[in-house]
C-alpha cells in the first residue's frame, strides 16, 4: 500500500491532478488516494464523484498530505506543502523548472523526489505521459473556438436568400500539437485554413487535415528540424524571406493563431506591428505563445487587447479553460508514469532511477537539484 495526496491548486489553476476515472485506477494498483476536499471543484469533479471511486476526501490540504508517498499536482507545490513532506516522497507536477531557480531549490531541499512532467522525454513509450502534447491539443483547439467568439462574423461560408456570407480566412502559424489541432478545428467550422511552419515534416500534415501550406521552401527550410523533431532557430536570412511572405499572406487573413515555439529559447518574433497594422479591422490574433514573449509584437500576455482595429489576445493556460478535458487528460498522462513507478504484483512503489523517463524528468533528489539541464545553473 502507498498513498497518494492531491491538493487544491492555486486561485490562478482550474485543473486538478486526479480524476474519477484515475482515482479508480490509481485504487486497484494499490494506491489510497487522499484528494483535498473541493480540490476537483473547478474540473467540475465533484467530492461525492471521486469518492465513489475510493478516494478519501480530506477537510484540509494538511490531512491530505500528513505522510504521503506521492504528491500529485498540476502546479508546483507551494513551499508549505513542500515542508510537510516526509524525505523520499514522490512529487509529480509541471513544475515550470527553469523559473523561479530560488524557489525550485527550496522545493528540492526537503529531501522529496521531485518530478516535471514537462521534461517528458519524446519517446513513443513515453506518449501516454506527454503533459506538453494532451495540453497543447487542447489550447489549439480552444484558440480557434474563442477567437470564433470574438470576430464579428461567421466561419463558415452560407449561401441565404440574403446573400452570401463569405468563409473566414484563418491562419495558423507553427504546426506542432497545438498548431495541428487548431488547423483540424478551423476546418470543422467551415473556414478556408492555411498554415506555416519552418519544419518541412509539416508540410504533408497540413495537406492531409485539407488546409494550404505557406512557407518559404529552400535548402535551408529542408533541413530545419532537429533529431527529436522540434524546429531549429532559423538565419536572419530565411526570416527576413518568411517575414515578407508571411506579412502578404497575414493582410488577407481574418484569424490568425500563433503557436510557434522552439524549446529552451524566447519565442521567435512573427508578426510586427507593422504586419498587425496592415490587417483588416475586426480581424482576430490569438497568440499561444504569450507565455514565453509571444509571437506578435503587440501581445500582452494573460490579455486581449486592441491594436489598430485588431483584436490581438496572449492568454495564459488556455487548456486550463477546458478544465475538464484537460484534468482528465493531465490525470491520465500522471497515472501512465505513477504505473511506471510501481511494482503492479506487490502494489509497492519500486522506481527504476536508471530509466530514460525517470532520469528525464527526475529535477531533485535527496535535497539536491539533479537534472543535467539544472545542475549548470546556479541559484537565482
Ligand atoms: P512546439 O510547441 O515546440 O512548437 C510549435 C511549433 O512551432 C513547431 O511545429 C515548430 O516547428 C514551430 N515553429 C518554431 N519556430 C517557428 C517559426 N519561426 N515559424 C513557424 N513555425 C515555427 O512543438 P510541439 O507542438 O511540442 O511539437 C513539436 C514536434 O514534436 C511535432 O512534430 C510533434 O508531432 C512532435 N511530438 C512528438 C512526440 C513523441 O514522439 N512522443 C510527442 C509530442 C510531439
Amino acid at each position: 500500500m502507498f498513498t497518494i495526496a492531491v491538493t487544491a491548486e492555486g486561485a490562478d489553476e482550474p485543473r486538478v491532478a486526479v480524476s474519477p476515472e484515475t482515482v479508480k485506477k490509481l485504487t486497484a494498483l494499490g494506491g489510497r488516494v487522499r484528494v483535498q476536499s473541493g480540490a476537483g471543484w473547478r474540473s467540475h469533479f465533484s467530492d461525492d464523484a471521486l469518492k465513489a471511486q475510493g478516494a478519501d476526501i480530506t477537510g484540509t490540504a494538511a490531512e491530505a498530505l500528513a505522510g504521503a508517498d506521492i504528491l500529485l499536482k498540476v502546479r508546483r507545490p507551494t513551499l508549505e506543502e513542500m515542508k510537510s513532506l516526509n524525505p523520499g516522497t514522490i512529487v509529480v507536477a509541471m513544475l515550470d523548472p527553469y523559473s523561479d531557480r530560488a524557489a525550485l531549490e527550496l522545493a528540492g531541499q526537503s529531501g522529496a523526489s521531485l518530478f516535471s512532467m514537462e521534461l517528458m522525454p519524446r519517446i513513443s513509450r513515453a506518449q501516454s505521459m506527454d503533459v506538453l502534447s494532451s495540453q497543447a491539443n487542447l489550447a489549439g483547439y480552444k484558440a480557434v473556438v474563442d477567437a470564433a467568439a470574438m470576430f464579428g462574423q461567421a466561419m463558415p461560408m452560407m449561401m441565404t436568400a440574403a446573400g452570401t456570407v463569405p468563409a473566414a480566412k484563418v491562419f495558423i502559424m507553427g504546426v506542432g500539437v497545438a498548431g495541428l489541432q487548431a488547423i483540424a478545428t478551423a476546418r470543422r467550422l467551415g473556414a478556408i485554413v492555411s498554415a506555416t511552419d519552418v519544419r518541412p515534416a509539416t508540410k504533408e500534415q497540413v495537406a492531409s487535415l485539407g488546409a494550404k501550406f505557406v512557407a518559404v521552401e529552400d535548402d535551408e527550410f529542408r533541413e530545419a528540424q532537429t533529431a527529436a523533431g522540434y524546429a531549429k532557430p532559423m538565419s536572419a536570412e530565411y526570416q527576413k524571406k518568411q517575414a515578407e511572405l508571411v506579412a502578404a499572406h497575414v493582410k488577407t487573413q481574418d484569424i490568425v493563431i500563433t503557436t510557434a515555439l522552439i524549446p529552451g529559447r524566447p519565442a521567435p518574433k512573427l508578426i510586427s506591428s507593422a504586419m498587425v497594422k496592415a490587417m483588416k479591422p475586426g480581424s482576430v490574433i490569438i497568440d499561444l505563445a504569450a507565455e514565453r514573449g509571444g509571437n506578435c509584437e503587440g501581445t500582452v500576455a494573460g490579455q486581449t487587447v486592441e491594436v489598430d482595429g485588431v483584436l490581438i489576445a496572449g492568454p495564459l493556460n488556455l487548456a486550463g479553460s477546458v478544465p475538464v478535458n484537460a484534468s482528465g487528460l493531465y490525470a491520465r498522462n500522471l497515472l501512465a508514469f505513477l504505473e511506471l513507478l510501481i511494482d503492479k504484483k506487490e502494489k509497492v512503489l519500486r522506481v527504476n532511477w536508471d530509466d530514460e523517463i525517470v532520469k528525464g524528468t527526475l529535477v531533485a533528489k535527496d535535497g539536491r537539484i539533479v537534472h543535467p539541464s539544472l545542475v549548470q545553473q546556479t541559484a537565482a
